[in-house]
């Protein structure tokens, strides 16, 4: 789908491509941006047009969220969520880790060498309440310039975040956690998600791991045992019908017992970087719902979703259906912006040559999106498209071809930190 705006740049629902082709061929609409592609409609008004209820909804995840935009369908039997648009986030997590590493040598090298002289400064800093790692706060930096940007370019009315693994609350509630527990449909899948993550994704017994699953018994049901969730371990098909009616103990396992009584402590930790992005989130000032994995999980098994990170995404949150439709999910790949740094480092940290002084060659940064078309006696003859890669020369790199002359260059639209592609 591309974005639309009106010619107060306030966003309209989004069109598809081949309307959004029409409309430029009339000169009814011109090209606000290319990547992802928004259209600005020249004759038309925000308040004259209708604007279905639509929602933005998020899957953050630790390498890539995915970030979903849908407009509600009200049936009998619920609301049913069409996808708008469709795309995942690729966080830069441990480039932003190494390139603290390479940061943090540098500076241990200069201060040893050469400021021997000055008091050391490495216990007088507290660390403020809130703080978040540098790779965990570019990944919340992330989710949230995208947040910010799909604002711009949708009429968004809500936000839905899943924001914990599993719901603590559902599981210490005494009617679950009780011996006469009904197994509700969506709390069984909150203490399977509660298990996986206890468990580390591997049977308590053998340790396999990448097997389907069962929920063992520790102190076996026939021997009078509870549903209770410290009585439940994860264990693959073979170990749990081995096991039989022993108890882990008796099983061999004398750890698993005695693991069981021991709560997941970790599970504050584990939630710590998703709590701190709802709060960043209820500042755009919408609403924003806050659901469990374990829903987003059932969601996906009860309408048959295949697992990927927009479909999760798409089954964050209350439901009644999700049309996917045939949409291309945008892959976003956060890159950066460079370094301010000119020093090239050693891994010791020492410096070991020096980088251009500036970032800028005759108008063009590396990262910016360009169109090169070189003419034919050129060995690099013909259409070239692609981001490029700057020299003090004048002679860059565009996409994967080198040697191409900045005066055959066309800027298609400056870097913004990520890279895009479709898949
Ligand atoms: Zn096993």
């Amino acid at each position: 789908m591309v974005f639309v705006l009106d010619r107060h740049k306030k966003p309209l629902m989004p069109c598809s491509p081949k309307r959004a082709r029409l409309l430029l061929a009339r000169g009814r609409a011109v090209v606000h941006r290319v990547k992802p592609f928004v259209i600005r409609l020249r004759d038309r008004r925000a308040q004259e047009s209708v604007l279905q209820e639509s929602a933005l909804k998020i899957d953050p995840g630790s390498r890539t969220s995915g970030m979903t935009l849908v407009w509600g369908e009200a049936t009998p039997q619920g609301e049913v969520h069409h996808a708008l648009f469709l795309s995942e986030v690729q966080h830069r997590g441990e480039a932003v880790h190494r390139s603290k590493l390479t940061q943090r040598h540098a500076r241990r090298r200069r201060r040893s060498a050469n400021l021997r002289h000055r008091a050391p400064r490495f216990a007088n800093r507290a660390t403020p309440k809130g703080w978040l790692p540098p790779s965990l706060r570019s990944r919340l930096g992330n989710i949230l310039a995208w947040t910010s940007r799909y604002g711009r370019w949708a009429p968004i009315s809500r936000i839905e975040v899943e924001h914990v693994r599993f719901d603590t609350q559902l599981l210490e509630h005494p009617e679950i956690s009780g011996v006469e527990y009904q197994y509700g449909e969506l709390a069984g899948w909150e203490m399977r998600a509660y298990l996986l993550l206890k468990y580390a994704y591997r049977c308590a017994y053998c340790g396999k791991t990448d097997v389907p699953f069962e929920i063992d018994h520790i102190h076996p049901r026939s021997r009078g045992g509870s549903h209770r969730l410290s009585n439940l371990a994860l264990a693959c098909h073979g170990c749990n019908a081995a096991k039989g009616n022993q108890t882990a103990r008796e099983f061999g396992h004398p750890e698993v017992q005695d693991s069981a009584r021991r709560p997941l402590r970790d599970a504050a930790a584990v939630n710590a970087t998703r709590l701190a992005l709802v709060e960043a989130l209820r500042r755009f000032g919408l609403p924003v719902g806050t659901w469990t994995g374990g829903r987003t999980r059932w969601n996906r098994a009860r309408l048959g979703i295949e697992k990927t990170h927009t479909n999760d995404a798409l089954c964050v949150g209350v439901m009644a259906g999700v049309r996917p439709g045939k949409l291309k999910t945008l892959r976003i790949k956060a890159t950066g912006r460079g370094e301010h740094c000119r020093t090239n480092w050693t891994a010791a940290g020492f410096p070991r040559g020096y980088r251009m002084r500036w970032k800028q060659v005759r108008g063009f940064k590396t990262g910016d999106l360009v169109v090169a078309v070189v003419p034919a006696p050129l060995k690099t003859a013909g259409i070239q498209r692609g981001r490029v890669a700057v020299r003090a020369s004048g002679s860059f790199r565009v996409g994967n071809v080198d040697g191409i002359n900045a005066r055959y260059c066309l800027l298609v639209q400056r870097a913004d930190g990520y890279e895009y592609a479709w898949a």
